[in-house]
């Protein structure tokens, strides 16, 4: 994810006539590219929460009304259907720029990205990952379209920063579950908890001893805002460093969900990264950000949404 945040923006808000909010802070207008997907959603809700005005733009690749329709009457809040390849023109504070689809599955099919995650340090030669590793990616493989495309995102982001004095904040968001996550976005963790859910064998690819730190979204959200509102551009590791093999994970799932599910092996995808956890020493240290939410605490806030979203498909009525 590229968060971008506009320059000169004390003088913005008296031209727009907006109002101060809380004590000492006036309320600000922020878009959010990806606002209707599954982080995004999260993020519109907090920044609403603390009262200022938030303009979605989406396409609705991946992204669903569903997960923005609690704030249609809401006047600090509008929802623009627009691709993000496209110019458009918006006067605003704050851009969070988080549109593009994040899953295998989902960005194979449209290789046109404009994020970064953790996935920059592809089959990472050092673990944990820090932000100063430079990575480990196949530059002609299935999954480049998506770290390469997120690599050179970061690159021309700090290039604008640097040649334009645009002012910047990179974060590289590493795998994140929670609530209104897409049933078939293909992810480890959509997949094995609507698997669970539904009476399937859990799918694990290769030997499931491969590893990733999962983090719950709210952490992210909390990281994403403290990163934009800090001093530093980043880029930032905003991960769960808690780490587990797909085996660990379906055994906790099939402990949260149904201590009868199986599992299936299925042949992995090509260049799947053997481990992946973050090194969060930077964010600790200068966004005063840490995840709060381990895995067994947040898998149980996802399953709820996930039995509700189920039974409604099943009931005929989509996801
Ligand atoms: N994976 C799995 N079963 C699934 C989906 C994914 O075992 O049904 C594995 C996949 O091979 C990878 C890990 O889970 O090693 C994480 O995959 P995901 O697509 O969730 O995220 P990413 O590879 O982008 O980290």
């Amino acid at each position: 994810i590229l968060s971008f945040q506009f320059h000169r923006t004390s003088s913005f808000g008296a031209k727009t006539g907006r109002v101060p909010v809380g004590i000492g802070r006036r309320r600000l207008r922020i878009v959010v590219t990806g606002g209707a997907g599954f982080v995004g959603s999260h993020l519109v809700d907090k920044l609403i929460d603390r009262g200022d005005e938030v303009i979605v733009i989406d396409n609705f690749f991946t992204g669903r009304k569903d997960n923005l329709v609690h704030h249609f009457r809401n006047p600090r809040f509008e929802l623009i259907r627009h691709d993000v390849v496209e110019p458009i023109l918006l006067e605003v504070d704050q851009i969070y720029h988080l549109a593009c689809p994040a899953s295998p599955v989902h960005y194979k099919y449209n290789p046109f990205l404009l994020t970064s995650t953790s996935e920059v340090y592809g089959d990472p030669l050092e673990h944990p990952q820090k932000e100063t590793y430079w990575g480990n990616v196949n530059p002609i493989g299935e999954r480049s379209c998506y770290d390469e495309g997120k690599r050179t995102a970061e690159t021309l982001t700090m290039d604008y920063h640097r040649g334009a004095g645009v002012e910047v904040r990179i974060a590289r968001i590493f795998n994140t579950y929670g609530p209104r996550m897409c049933l078939d976005d293909g992810r480890v963790v959509s997949n094995f908890v609507a698997q669970a859910i539904r009476r399937q064998p859990m799918t694990v690819y290769g030997d499931g001893k491969q590893t990733r730190s999962f983090q719950y979204v709210s952490d992210l959200v909390d990281g994403l805002v403290a990163l934009m509102e800090g001093e530093h551009v980043g880029p930032f590791n905003l991960g769960n460093p808690g780490e587990f093999t797909m085996l660990e994970l379906a055994e906790i799932v099939k402990e949260t969900i149904d201590s009868s599910a199986t599992i299936e092996f299925r042949p992995n995808t090509a260049d799947d990264p053997h481990m992946r956890k973050p090194d969060i020493t930077k964010a600790k240290e200068l966004l005063n950000w840490e995840p709060k939410v381990p895995l067994r605490e947040g898998l149980p806030r996802m399953v709820s949404d996930f039995r509700n979203r189920i039974l409604n498909e099943d009931e005929g009525k989509g996801n």
